[in-house]
């Protein structure tokens, strides 16, 4: 019996908003809005996101010994969250710095801080929690020697979930442990470089070269391609047609939506199509975690073509 059906181990970070008229110059200050601060980060995303959906949902990650650690912790917690596995100390919590102007264009600076310190030791010393997950997801705001780790870690039956975001060049070990591995456009051109190829069936057929079990590529308003390596299927699923108002953090819900439901024994299409909604409906209102729905709010599943 596991005690999780979701494990997100990633990034927790808050996320310091400013509106501005312009953009600062070099060497130029500007006056902006009042400040807003909102838990962020992609692995404190996903597991607010699966939590409210009514997954048992655990996070380990490490945010800092200070005030925005506290926020992160309290966010956790209040949508479901299990923090036995939230690591406090070691750096600063991870922040991101954001500029938007009128025009909805933002500026980001991103201080990892603790982030950068959840470190192969951490993953080892999280040996109970992560036998105890049914799958376990993951993305690159924490060190990809980290994420290796957590592959290493993994009990035979437990699967895997990577968002490669930032996306960065992975080890033949990691992408072998994915089903499956979730890429955006923008994260499927970045991992396949040059040979990426025109179409998101395209996409999917080179990262399925690249060793992964599973690929599901995300396509915005358009939904979403799953590709099973296995039996090489590729369905593509449409999303809910949804007035968009903030894409923010769509794409971690999808993915930990995905994970949850997989964990529960969907095939790859169906969990995709469970997704897509959860992905739509986090479209509908502003924010990341904010615009997470629960599960009686998730607009109608879209027949198959
Ligand atoms: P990311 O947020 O990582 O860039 P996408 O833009 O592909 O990823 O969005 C992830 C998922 O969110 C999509 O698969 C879809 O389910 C949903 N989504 C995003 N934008 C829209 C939209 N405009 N209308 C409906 N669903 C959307």
């Amino acid at each position: 019996m596991n005690e999780y059906d979701l494990l997100v181990v990633g990034s927790a970070n808050a996320d310091l908003v400013v509106g501005v008229e312009r953009r600062p110059a070099a060497g130029e200050t500007v006056l902006g809005s009042d400040l807003a601060v909102h838990p962020g980060g992609k692995g404190g995303n996903q597991a607010v996101a699966a939590a409210r959906l009514g997954a048992r949902t655990a996070l380990l990650a490490r945010v800092g010994d200070d005030a925005h650690g506290v926020l992160l912790l309290d966010a956790q917690r209040a949508a479901g969250v299990d923090t036995v596995g939230l690591l406090v100390g070691g750096a600063p919590t991870g922040v991101a710095l954001i500029t938007v102007d009128p025009s909805g264009d933002n500026s980001i600076v991103v201080s990892p801080g603790a982030n950068a310190r959840l470190t192969p030791d951490d993953i080892r010393a999280a040996g109970s929690l992560l036998a105890a997950a049914r799958v376990v997801s993951a993305q690159l705001e924490i060190p990809l020697d980290t994420v290796a780790e957590v592959v290493r870690t993994l009990r035979p039956g437990t699967r895997f979930v990577l968002n490669p975001s930032p996306p960065a060049e992975l080890p033949a070990e990691v992408l072998a442990a994915c089903d499956p591995l979730v890429v955006n456009e923008h994260e499927a051109r970045v991992v396949l470089g040059d040979a990426a190829g025109d179409t998101p069936e395209d996409w999917a057929r080179g990262l399925l070269k690249l060793g992964p079990r599973s690929v599901v590529i995300t396509l915005g308003a358009a939904g979403a391609l799953t590709a099973d390596g296995r039996t090489d299927s590729f369905v593509r699923v449409p999303s809910p047609r949804v007035d968009a108002v903030d894409t923010t953090g769509a794409g971690d819900a999808f993915t930990a939506a995905l994970g949850w439901r997989l964990g529960l024994g969907d095939d790859l299409a169906t969990a995709a199509a469970y997704a897509v909604r959860v992905g739509a409906a986090a479209v509908t209102r502003e924010g990341a975690q904010s615009s997470y729905p629960t599960a009686s709010e998730l607009p109608p599943e879209v027949p198959s073509p």
